[in-house]
């Protein structure tokens, strides 16, 4: 059997196609009711106030940076183990980025880390920080607070690879990852390769109503028709353009797709789950292969199952050669051209960059078969002896 197996993939039923053409056959193809609906029952499921759908996480991204006043002179801290968008976002306002190693553990940014580099500088050096619920492991948002809270930090947390996810605190309370109640906002995609797919889309979450206004007027061009914010009104058409704002607005299409995916996205989380731990048996104890960490009190969303090996150039290409795409997560961004450039920290974050040598993602997918899974286990201890 001939297999081509990618790391990452949607999953779309027929429920999500008659939604889909449902809508097309309605009167809204954009800014209709499927965005507000899309939007109350995201920002449920990630125990948030506020949701604003947006036209990919990137475009999210920016709304939070431009929601917090980032501009220059600011300074936020970033992980390097991310997508680039990550960081992007703080310069697209034109702040300045500066990046803190990861967690040999859980890959997540280091808080201890965090709070030597905070502890180096006058309180006020930095305004913010953007962290990454890498794989899907949530970030124990309680404890990134406190510290945040100390120096006076905002928080932007980028929870693309975890909707789902949470830490169980000690209180027993579950802390969603991307929930509004401790972040300043939450951005989340909906690129095919994430949990929930809408083509392109993305949403940004909040507790903050101030932060909300923002995001959603900068969504729009900038423009409101709420007669409570006008400055004058001329009548029933008019309008002000009040600040510089975008147009990242999500299609109703879309958003028909995202809230039939989103009613099927716990049991996505639940085969992943079954995945992880099928991977976890069948590389359990193998001397070469270092398995994802997991914590007793933390459900884990696995968007990416990363391993690291000691050859991890060999194994990308034998499964290659094999039909297994997998991936590697991420090139760190404090090494890319444009990032060095700017501020050159390549050499200055040890665990990351062996991190880089080591890692690669397998297959993990809900709709992947236990057939598919167990050849990619097969070639994987076939190459790692
Ligand atoms: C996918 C991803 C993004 C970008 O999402 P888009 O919707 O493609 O713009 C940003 N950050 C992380 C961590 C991601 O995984």
């Amino acid at each position: 059997m001939n297999y081509s197996i990618p790391y990452g993939r949607q999953h779309i039923t027929q429920d999500d196609i008659d939604a889909v053409v449902e809508t097309l056959r309605s009167p809204y193809l954009t800014q209709g009711p499927k965005i507000k609906e899309f939007e109350e029952a995201f920002a449920k499921y990630v125990d948030s106030r506020y949701a604003v759908a947006v036209n990919n996480a990137t475009a999210g991204l920016h709304l939070a940076a431009k929601a917090l006043n980032v501009q220059p002179g600011h300074r936020y801290i970033v992980t390097p183990m991310t997508f680039a968008s990550s960081a992007n976002c703080i310069r697209f306002c034109g702040g300045d980025v500066e990046f803190c190693d990861i967690d040999p553990q859980t890959y997540l940014m280091d808080l201890a880390k965090l709070r030597t580099m905070l502890e180096s500088h006058p309180n006020g050096y930095y305004q913010g920080v953007v962290v990454v619920d890498f794989a899907g492991y949530p970030h124990d948002i309680k404890a990134l607070r406190l510290l945040c809270d100390e120096f006076g930090l905002r928080i932007i947390e980028d929870a693309c690879h975890a909707p789902g996810a949470y830490v169980v605190d000690e209180k027993g309370e579950k802390q969603m990852s991307g929930s509004g109640r401790l972040a300043d906002v939450s951005v989340f995609s909906f690129h095919p390769v994430k949990h929930i797919a809408t083509g392109e889309g993305g949403m940004v979450v909040t507790d903050n109503p101030e932060i909300y206004e923002r995001v959603a007027l900068y969504r729009t061009h900038g423009i409101t028709k709420d007669p409570t914010r006008l400055n004058k009104n001329d009548g029933g058409w008019y309008y002000e353009m009040q600040q510089l704002g975008f147009n990242y607005r999500l299609t109703d299409i879309q958003a028909a797709l995202g809230v039939s995916q989103l009613r099927r996205a716990p049991q996505g989380l639940e085969r992943r789950q079954e995945i992880a731990r099928r991977y976890d048996k069948a590389f359990e104890g193998h001397p070469a292969i270092k398995t994802p960490w997991r914590a007793e009190n933390v459900y884990h969303a696995f968007h990416l199952y990363v391993i690291q090996v000691p050859d991890r150039r060999g194994l990308y290409d034998f499964l290659r050669a094999n039909g297994i795409y997998a991936q590697i997560h991420y090139v760190p961004l404090h090494t890319m051209p444009y990032y060095k450039e700017l501020n050159d920290q390549e050499g200055q974050l040890p665990v990351v960059e062996e991190y880089y040598k080591h890692c690669i993602s397998l297959p993990m997918y809900p709709s992947l078969t236990d057939d598919e899974q167990g050849y990619v286990i097969e070639k994987v201890l076939e190459f790692v002896k």
